[in-house]
């Protein structure tokens, strides 16, 4: 088959378009022809180099395709149906699997991290991670969803508890979890308040359902916020921004207000005044991805349509190095593609 394997970690350039044996897949896999997998930010740090990652590899977490072959032990699904990949690998029989939080098991990882991932036309993987899709998405829609939307369920609802009422504050309108996370609050009737470098964003973020959207060029997030909410503050952050937007996250917190967060685009290291922790009540959370139930969870919401994919852009994967550089400008607003 054909695939993009790194066999050094760098910029797009290691990116190696060729040819490779087709997997093998075990009698208890499924085995899917991959149509399109969808980047991640987490693309760029597995192929600028991360710990455990061993070359050569294949990167990409959000895959959907069509079954092309299904294992002797596996029951309830046909050659030909069309599915998407939860994007997670786990062990399925420690005690945290079994106990449905697979995203804490010790063999968790990304599809595309610790394991290969979608940059290829087959891929193998185990039957509970192949979920069926409706007709209503196309592939490229279906492959924009899984991680993006899972995380941010995991995020406002699992973690930080949203409630209807609450007013969030979402940090990126045009970025994929910025896009999952205001549709999911306003679906709980929250007051929702995003960010974006330009108007053109904030317009598209708007469209999706926020409130009052902060131009972070051109305005303090913290103060604007204090404007909207008439000095209160947020109930919720919903961060992945890191060092860039951090102080301005906090302090835009109302007194027992939550902050989430899920990634550090911009740098992981930030400081924290403590007296602003303990005497303000703040929670802070830490989010990796989700778990199969909040997976299963969200997409009902995403087949139904009452969640809408947003693809940005759609590039053939022989191209995947122009699709890296043109998600490394930030440009878009919602998922690139890879088309296979
Ligand atoms: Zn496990």
């Amino acid at each position: 088959m054909k695939a993009v394997r790194l066999h050094q970690f760098g910029g797009p350039e290691v990116l190696t378009y060729e040819d490779v044996p087709d997997p093998q897949p075990r009698k208890d896999q499924v085995l899917v022809r991959v149509r399109a997998c969808s980047l991640n930010h987490l693309d760029v740090w597995v192929r600028k180099g991360l710990p455990g990652v061993n070359l050569p590899h294949i990167l990409g977490s959000d895959i959907s395709g069509e079954i092309a072959e299904v294992g002797e032990y596996v029951g309830g699904f046909k050659s030909g149906q069309r599915v998407l990949i939860a994007p997670m690998h786990f062990c399925g029989t420690c005690t945290k699997c079994i106990a449905g939080v697979q995203n804490q098991c010790r063999e968790f990882t990304v599809l595309g991290n610790g394991v290969d991932g979608g940059n290829c036309e087959l891929i193998a993987v185990p039957a509970a991670n192949v979920i069926p899709i409706p007709d209503s998405l196309d592939f490229n829609q279906a492959a924009s969803v899984p991680l993006v939307f899972v995380t941010a369920w995991h995020m406002l609802v699992g973690l930080a508890g949203v409630r209807p009422g609450q007013t969030v504050l979402v940090l990126g309108a045009g970025s994929g979890v910025g896009i999952a996370a205001i549709q999911i609050a306003k679906m709980f009737h929250c007051r929702v308040i995003t960010t974006a470098g330009d108007e053109a964003k904030l317009a598209k973020g708007r469209e999706l359902g926020a409130d009052y959207g902060i131009n972070h060029y051109q305005r303090k997030i913290s103060e604007e916020v204090r404007k909207i909410t008439n000095k209160a503050g947020v109930d919720i952050v919903v961060e992945h921004v890191g060092a860039a937007t951090w102080d301005e996250s906090i302090r835009s917190l109302k007194a027992g207000g939550t902050l989430v967060t899920c990634g550090a685009t911009t740098g992981p290291n930030v400081s924290i005044d403590l007296r602003h922790l303990f005497a303000r009540q703040l929670r802070l959370l830490g989010s990796y991805m989700g778990t199969m139930g909040e997976l299963h969870e969200v997409l009902g919401h995403v087949f139904a349509g009452r969640l809408k994919p947003v693809v940005d852009r759609v590039f053939p994967l022989s191209e995947i190095r122009d699709a890296h550089e043109y998600l490394e400008k930030s440009q878009m607003f919602g998922k690139v593609i890879l088309s296979v």
